[in-house]
């Protein structure tokens, strides 16, 4: 059995957020992203935390055990995935609902207090993090005044 990972505070250098890439108008449960991720062998769901359309919030990981959402910088982020990212025709949009806005923020803002240092970043703006779109929203414009708290 693989040991389990974790990360130091000072490690945690980044609250990476994600989406799952699903259409808006599709339902993307906890248990259809635990399936997905299973069968990319990893250790259960790779995020910390997901956020469903309505606002709930589930945690998957541990905060300071290293997840599987990022790489190379599962070993020093802690990821947040919100259900979406995907317009009615599959384009990449920003659909946040009110209720995930809100929810994630909340997460953030307790985030950032613990650990004052770390960036607030979209998946995408990490340099040699793999996919063009994900968040498919601008982070810091969405949730970088999280950061001047
Ligand atoms: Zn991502």
């Amino acid at each position: 059995m693989r040991r389990l990972q974790m990360m130091t505070e000072e490690e945690v250098k980044y609250l990476v957020i994600h989406c799952s890439a699903t259409r808006c108008d599709r339902d993307y449960t906890e248990e259809m992203l635990l399936r997905d991720h299973l069968a990319r062998h990893f250790r259960g769901i790779g995020y910390h935390f997901y956020i469903r359309k309505d606002g709930k919030k589930t945690q998957h990981r541990m905060l300071l055990e290293v997840g599987a959402h990022c790489v190379p910088y599962n070993r020093c982020s802690i990821g947040i995935c919100y259900e979406g990212g995907l317009d009615e025709h599959g384009k990449p949009a920003n659909t946040l609902t009110k209720e995930q806005e809100e929810r994630i923020a909340d997460l953030l803002i307790n985030l950032h207090q613990l650990f004052p240092k770390a960036k607030i970043v979209g998946h995408r703006d990490l340099p040699g993090a793999t996919p063009k779109e994900c968040p498919c929203l601008d982070t810091h414009a969405v949730f970088g005044w999280i950061e001047e708290l």
